[in-house]
């Protein structure tokens, strides 16, 4: 066991504060959740593409670049899943403070995990983003091949079939996507950022009269 006694944490003289200042926005943690294909990936590259168009520092955690690396060696047991979200939470925290806007794209089923997340940060700085696509949808889209596998038994504890996904009860924000664009959901989560005084509100066009 390693001694951690003496870890007496530095006070670094530049802080969040400053670091949003020069930024010009806020940090906060976009938490993407929903089930397998309702378009937590899609949606959030789409916000993360319209921001850095309007010159807002971004990151994106998703299964590709936290999997593969931080958490290369957790499998899918209940615990693993666990330790995973809460890695990604730290991760995330770490963003913040380093003034940064992060999305992420997790099914995170559970309230709990979600929950825990929302508690490591301060109030107003966690936003939960309900991607809100019935299972049907999600199943008749399958971007994947992962919900024909699941129903092929080749995938066992697959979220929405025989793995429970809990619904947010009070996301911030709850995001339809059925019968609507990707740049609709994405136009959506940057409204509702800029009304909450997040990021700047967008310049009103010019008209030509
Ligand atoms: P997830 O990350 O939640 O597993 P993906 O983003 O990988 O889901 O896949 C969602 C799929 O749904 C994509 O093929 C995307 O093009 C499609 N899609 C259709 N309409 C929408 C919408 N309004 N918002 C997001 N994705 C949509």
């Amino acid at each position: 066991m390693k001694e951690v006694k003496y870890i007496i944490p530095h006070g670094h003289t530049i802080t969040k504060e400053n670091r949003q200042q020069l930024k010009g926005h806020k940090s906060v943690i976009l938490w993407y959740t929903g089930l397998s294909g309702s378009g937590k990936s899609t949606i959030a590259n789409k916000v993360e593409e319209k921001m850095f168009d309007m010159g807002l520092h971004t990151y994106i955690l998703d299964g590709d670049n936290v999997r593969m690396g931080l958490n290369k060696g957790l499998g899918f047991s209940d615990d693993d899943r666990k330790e995973n979200i809460r890695r990604i939470g730290e991760v995330s925290k770490l963003f913040i403070d380093a003034g940064v806007i992060v999305g992420t794209a997790f099914i995170s089923p559970f309230r709990s995990d979600r929950d825990m997340v929302r508690s490591i940060v301060k109030e107003g700085e966690f936003i939960e983003i309900y991607v809100n696509t019935p299972i049907e949808v999600c199943e008749q889209r399958d971007p994947k091949g992962l919900y024909k596998k699941a129903r092929a038994g080749e995938i066992k504890a697959f979220t929405g079939i025989d793995s429970p996904y809990e619904a947010p009860e009070k996301p911030e924000i709850d995001l339809k996507t059925d019968g609507r664009s990707v740049d609709e959901c994405a136009d959506e989560v940057i409204a509702w950022l800029a009304a909450k005084g997040y990021i700047p509100a967008e310049e009103p066009a010019l008209s030509n009269n």
